[in-house]
């Protein structure tokens, strides 16, 4: 399984599945969420009620993924996975590192090839960059054995430089 950095904008990533830092309620809001809903049109949104109506009456836990049609975006699948609010007393790493993990469970029960990643956490909620794209990279190496047959290749996306960096030496910094 080959891990990549393809900085930009995930919305026009091509990958067979691009994961969404969404929260728990599913029904959009700002950072990547708001940009995945704006582009991937209204068929994202009416799935993810949809999934609240049936199987997540009280939203996705953080940690957890769940994945919807990608609409108009130019994946098949979005994968929504709920990141922790990062804080300062409280280790919550092993929450973030199982977005990785059962996001790439997903994808590889979908068929998804190619998976993309946001910084998931590292916006609005907070999580040090630094930190949040090691995480990202080392839990995804470690899922190599259990989805490495279906799943190719898993895609970072970070926004900027200050990211990119981040998942540069991440990667790098890879034993
Ligand atoms: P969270 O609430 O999990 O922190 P955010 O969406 O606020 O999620 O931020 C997660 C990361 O996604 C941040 O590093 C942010 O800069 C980045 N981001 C925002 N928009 C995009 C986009 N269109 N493509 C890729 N990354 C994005």
């Amino acid at each position: 399984m080959k891990l990549s950095i393809v900085p930009g904008d995930i919305t026009a990533t091509h990958a067979d599945a691009i994961v969404n830092a969404a929260n728990s309620t599913l029904l959009g809001g700002g950072g990547v969420d708001g940009a995945i809903h704006r582009r991937g049109g209204k068929r994202i949104l009416a799935e993810c009620r949809r999934l609240r109506e049936t199987e997540l009456p009280d939203g996705l836990p953080a940690g957890r993924a769940v994945a919807t049609t990608a609409g108009d975006l130019p994946a098949r699948w979005v994968i929504h996975t709920v990141g922790p609010v990062w804080a300062k007393t409280i280790d919550k790493s092993d929450t973030l590192a199982s977005c990785y993990r059962e996001s790439l469970r997903v994808a590889r029960e979908l068929g998804a090839r190619t998976v993309a990643f946001p910084a998931i956490s590292a916006g609005v909620y907070g999580w040090p960059m630094d930190d949040a794209a090691r995480i990202a990279v080392e839990t995804s190496h470690a899922m190599a054995d259990e989805v490495g047959d279906v799943v190719e290749e898993v895609l970072f996306v970070p926004f900027g430089d200050r990211a990119e960096a981040a998942f540069r030496a991440a990667l790098e910094h890879l034993t």
